[in-house]
């Protein structure tokens, strides 16, 4: 099978050059162990937090290292009792054509409740970001005027949803295309979205919502965060989310000039970490489930086919190549 390995530390934007696709053996599963076939591998931003070596909120991959990511395949070979040959699982050793899994670490998914790719996205971990961050962190109650940037993304684009179904009264996005800005009215359901890349975003925000927000989920931190703060009316919440405008510069960003209106407006900015709201789960899928079936909730992915592409497509979502979430397609 073929892995892909970090060859190098990036420095700024990645290259082709600092990965490898290394052919590996093909190993056997031990006690409690499966052999997947990955069928899915998910790209996501954070990936690129953990090229770079730094203590983070996850260890850094290694150099000359498989690196890992979320991924959905089938088993082909088991040691585990209750997850036989045939099972289809999600687990975290992506960017690899077969993995070798614990069992214990593997969850059961099944193929014929949703496309698999969408216990990546839509029904899996940026889904529940989504679902967390607006609901939990951000508190967004019904009436209120909701801004979300990264907003055709995969988070992004279920946060404006989910804001909708819960009773906002407003929501606005921003992403990095007019094609983009039209989905997100069109398809996803969005009162207003603009084109960050057009011209600044503070003033787009003040035309879109001339009586401010309520709420602002934070994708891409810098500009639009100081635009959104400015934005954010008595009261208001910001769920800090991401903030992907900075993970490939060599510079420290400069942050919001404008922190002295968190006093006098009782602002609060809370950042959160989707892993520590497990508890919440339960409640998500059976939400977000309900509203796929009933056909209120839609979703996008970009699919990339081939284990050779797989860093190209990382690479592409890194510039906004994609629309709804990134996934990278192993077929058989
Ligand atoms: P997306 O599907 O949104 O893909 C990334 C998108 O970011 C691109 O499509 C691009 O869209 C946009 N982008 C890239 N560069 C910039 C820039 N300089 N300024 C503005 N937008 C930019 O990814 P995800 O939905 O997976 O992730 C969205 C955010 O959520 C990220 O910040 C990620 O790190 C964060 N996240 C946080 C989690 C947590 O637990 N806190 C969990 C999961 C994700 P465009 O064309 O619009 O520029």
């Amino acid at each position: 099978g073929r892995e892909w390995q970090l060859a190098a530390r990036p420095h700024g934007w990645p290259t082709p050059a600092d990965f490898a696709l290394v052919e590996t053996p093909v190993p056997e599963p031990g006690p409690g162990q499966i052999l997947v076939r990955n069928l899915f591998l998910s790209v996501d931003p954070y990936m690129r937090g953990r090229m770079n070596d730094v203590k983070s909120y996850m260890p850094p991959f290694g150099l000359d290292r498989p690196m890992d990511g979320g991924a959905v395949g089938r088993v082909v070979a088991s040691q585990a009792d209750g997850v036989p040959v045939g099972t289809h699982v999600l687990h975290g050793l992506g960017w690899r054509e077969y993995a070798l899994v614990d069992a214990a670490k593997a969850a059961v998914v099944d193929p014929a409740a949703a496309p698999l790719s969408a216990y990546l996205g839509v029904l899996g971990m940026t889904g529940m970001t989504a679902y967390v961050g607006l609901l939990r962190i951000a508190e967004m109650a019904p009436g209120e005027t909701v801004f979300v940037s990264g907003a055709a993304g995969a988070v992004g684009s279920q946060v404006g949803q989910i804001a909708k179904l819960k009773g906002a009264a407003r929501v606005i996005g921003s992403a990095g295309s007019d094609e983009k800005c039209a989905q997100l009215v069109e398809e996803y359901g969005f009162d207003a979205a603009f084109n960050y890349k057009k011209e600044p975003v503070a003033q787009q925000l003040a035309a879109a919502a001339p009586d401010g927000i309520d709420v602002y989920f934070d994708n891409v931190g810098g500009d639009h965060l100081e635009a959104a703060i400015s934005a954010l009316r008595l009261n208001g919440r910001a769920a800090l989310c991401g903030s992907i405008a900075a993970y490939n510069s060599t510079e420290p960003p400069p942050g919001p000039r404008n922190l002295g209106l968190l006093v006098g407006r009782r602002l609060t900015l809370r950042g959160f970490m989707v892993g520590d709201h497990h508890d919440l789960q339960d409640d998500f899928v059976r939400e977000v489930g309900g509203w796929l079936r009933d056909g209120q909730l839609r979703y996008r992915e970009t699919v990339t086919t081939g284990i050779d592409q797989a860093v190209a497509a990382f690479l592409g979502m890194l510039r906004g190549e994609n629309s709804g979430k990134a996934v990278v397609a192993l077929p058989e």
